[in-house]
C-alpha cells in the first residue's frame, strides 16, 4: 500500500484530518483537506468538526491551533521543526521594553510563539498588519518580530511611532535584490509579487506586496503570463496546481528548513500514534488568545 493510500485509511479510521502551511513540501500538500497560510489554518480548524487534526506547520502556527481549538487533538508530526524568527524574541527585553513604554502597544505577528503573544495587546498577520496598526490608539507601537514586515507598515502608517523589533526570517531576508532583477530583465513583461517579510530593497521594486493567500490571488486574476513570486519557493506548487497556466520564476532558492523536517513518512507515523499532541499552559492560552481575538474582531470591523 502506498503512503498516500495508508494515509487515507488512517483519517477514515481515526476521525482526522490534515492541514498544511503553503510551504509544505508538494506530496504534503497533496494529503491535505487545506492548505493555506498560517492563521487561515489555525481558523480554518475551528470550523472542522473532526477529533484529531494534523498539523503540518512550523511550532508557532501549531500553538495558534490549538489556543483557538481547545475541543481537537492537535498534532505536529514533527515537534522540532521550528521557525527561527518567532525565537528572535528575548521575553525578558520585551517586558523591559513595555515597563520603559507604558503608552506603546504592543502588535506581534502571528508568527511568535505563545509567550511572546501573551505579552502583546494585539497580534497581526501579514495581510492585516497595517489594518491593525493604524486601528490603535496609542501613539506609539512596537512591532514583532519582523523588522521587514514592520518596514512595511511603517509606509502607510503616518500618525503614530512604530519601533521595530530586530527580529527577521532569513528564508525572505536572504531574497536578493540583484537575483530578482536578473529575472525582470529576463521577464520584462512578468508581474512581480513578493511577501512583505523581504527586504525593503526587494519590496521597493515589486509591483504587489502580498501574504501568500494575496500571491494566489494575484496569480487567479493578474492577466501575465509569468509572475516573479519573492517567497518561499514552495509557494510555486500550490500556484502551479491551481493556476497552471502561468509560469512562476523564484529569485535564488528561498528555502525553509523547518518547514522541510515533515515528512510524509512522519505524518503516517502521527496519524498512526496520534501524537505528539500540543497541549498549551492554560493560563498562557487564556493570555495569548486575546490578542488574537482582538486581531479577528478589528479584521470584521467591529474594533
Ligand atoms: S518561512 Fe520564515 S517565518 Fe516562515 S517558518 Fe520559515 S523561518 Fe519562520
Amino acid at each position: 500500500m502506498s503512503l498516500s493510500d495508508r494515509i487515507e485509511e488512517l483519517k477514515e479510521e481515526n476521525d482526522a484530518v490534515i492541514v498544511a502551511h503553503n510551504y509544505q513540501v508538494g506530496e504534503i500538500q497533496d494529503a491535505a483537506e487545506f492548505v493555506g497560510d498560517s492563521f487561515g489554518l489555525a481558523r480554518k480548524v475551528t470550523e472542522l468538526d473532526v477529533s484529531n487534526v494534523v498539523f503540518c506547520g512550523v511550532d508557532f502556527m501549531v500553538e495558534s491551533a490549538a489556543v483557538l481549538n481547545t475541543d481537537k487533538r492537535i498534532i505536529h508530526p514533527e515537534s522540532q521543526a521550528g521557525c527561527p524568527m518567532a525565537q528572535m524574541v528575548d521575553l525578558d527585553e520585551l517586558r523591559d521594553y513595555k515597563e520603559k513604554n507604558p503608552d506603546a502597544a504592543v502588535v506581534s505577528y502571528v508568527n511568535t510563539n505563545i509567550e511572546t503573544k501573551a505579552e502583546s495587546d494585539v497580534c497581526c498577520t501579514s495581510s492585516n498588519a497595517v489594518k491593525v496598526v493604524e486601528s490603535l490608539d496609542n501613539p506609539k507601537v512596537l512591532f514583532v518580530p519582523d523588522r521587514n514586515l514592520g518596514h512595511y507598515v511603517k509606509r502607510f502608517v503616518q500618525d503614530k511611532e512604530v519601533d521595530l523589533w530586530e527580529g527577521y526570517c532569513a528564508t525572505h531576508d536572504d531574497i536578493m535584490k540583484e537575483d530578482v532583477e536578473k529575472l525582470m530583465n529576463e521577464y520584462p513583461e512578468a508581474e512581480v509579487v513578493v511577501h512583505p517579510e523581504c527586504k525593503p530593497e526587494i519590496v521597493d521594486i515589486a509591483d504587489f506586496v502580498e501574504s501568500t493567500a494575496g500571491i494566489l490571488e494575484r496569480a487567479k486574476t493578474t492577466s501575465a503570463k509569468h509572475m516573479i513570486i519573492g517567497t518561499e519557493k514552495e509557494m510555486g506548487y500550490r500556484l502551479k496546481k491551481e493556476v497552471p497556466e502561468k509560469e512562476y520564476h523564484f529569485p535564488g532558492d528561498p528555502t525553509c528548513q523547518n518547514m522541510k523536517k515533515i515528512t510524509l513518512e512522519k505524518v503516517v507515523r502521527s496519524l498512526e500514534r496520534l501524537e505528539p499532541v500540543i497541549t498549551v499552559d492554560e493560563g498562557l492560552a487564556s493570555r495569548a488568545k486575546k490578542p488574537l481575538e482582538r486581531m479577528i474582531r478589528i479584521g470584521r470591523g467591529s474594533e
